[in-house]
């Protein structure tokens, strides 16, 4: 069986133009133009890029950026002091912090110092709150991107069996609600799951979150089943190994050029609605 990729560099590329459009009108009604803040602490090579990537992709939106960078040696204190003035500064209109932070900070509080009305990459309590309750709010990035990359594909989960392997707060947790919210029947797979493959194998949608190179195989995923390898592992590989899984799946996502570019896609479309948000409220 040969399936078919889900690309999401052409799919983000709309969503994208979308937002750069929508940033452009809101900038002639308003003579604002939208500002996203990128928060990084530390130098690891990895944060640099994305963040890099990030401003880059911001600037062909249309969006401005605003670079913080605190030293690898900053405190909880200094990076919640920093996210609370980037969260009062009218100037600013959507924050994201580059995470993983180094080890010694507090993350979840520097997360809770930004606003929510700017936490436009979904990482706040409130966010999660939101989404979890099926109130407006903005959707944590990447699995907000996921669902629209199913969308673009016509993959409907109502009434499918998702399977999510990875439970963290920003990407497993929340993927597996908006699966739940649209109906599917989900199973949350992790690091105490027994036997993995029996509960995989019954996966029509099978979301690999799991931070391990090529961890899911073929022989882990049912015939005909949407994979999606939300994994992103140094050297631009995936969760899945996807040698042996794309020939049993019937849609998969590639590494590079499957969830990558939605992610970045949906923090930049949620920045122009917070601009407006913020904008329009005055
Ligand atoms: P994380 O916080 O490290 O969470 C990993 C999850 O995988 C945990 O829930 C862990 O279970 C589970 N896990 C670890 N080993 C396992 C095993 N042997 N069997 C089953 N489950 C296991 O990672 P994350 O931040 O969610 O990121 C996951 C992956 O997505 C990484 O590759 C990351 O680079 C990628 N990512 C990509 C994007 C993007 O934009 N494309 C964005 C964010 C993350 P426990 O909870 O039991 O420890």
């Amino acid at each position: 069986m040969s399936p078919v990729l889900m690309d999401g560099t052409a799919v983000s590329r709309r969503i994208v133009e979308q937002a750069a459009a929508d940033a452009a009108a809101l900038t002639a009604e308003t003579g604002v133009t939208p500002c996203l803040a990128t928060v990084l602490v530390g130098a690891d090579p990895a944060s640099v890029t994305y963040v890099r990537m990030k401003q880059n992709r911001s600037a062909k939106a249309g969006i401005r950026s605003r670079h913080v960078e605190l030293p690898e040696t900053a405190t909880t204190a200094d990076l919640v002091a920093t996210l609370t003035a980037l969260s009062q500064d009218p100037d600013v209109h959507g924050i994201l912090l580059q995470h993983p932070v180094p080890a010694p900070i507090d993350e979840r509080a520097a997360f809770e110092a930004i606003a929510p009305a700017k936490d436009v990459d979904g990482v706040t309590m409130h966010s999660f709150a939101a989404m979890a309750f099926g109130e407006p709010g903005f959707v944590s990035a990447t699995p907000g991107g996921i669902m629209r990359l199913l969308d673009a594909y016509d993959v409907d989960p109502a009434g499918k069996h998702a399977v999510v392997v990875g439970r963290s707060p920003i990407l497993g947790k929340p993927v597996g609600m908006l699966l739940l919210a649209r109906n599917a029947t989900v199973t949350y797979c992790h690091s105490k799951t027994a036997d993995l493959a029996a509960h995989t194998r019954q996966a029509d949608i099978l979301v690999a979150a799991v931070g391990r190179p090529r961890f899911l195989t073929g022989d882990a995923v049912k015939p005909g089943a949407v994979v999606v390898d939300a994994g992103y592992n140094p050297g631009n590989v995936g969760d899945v190994d996807f040698a042996s899984a794309a020939p049993k799946a019937g849609l998969i996502t590639p590494v590079p050029g499957g969830v990558g570019p939605m992610t970045i896609a949906v923090l930049l479309e949620q920045t122009v609605a917070a601009a407006r948000g913020q904008l329009t409220r005055q």
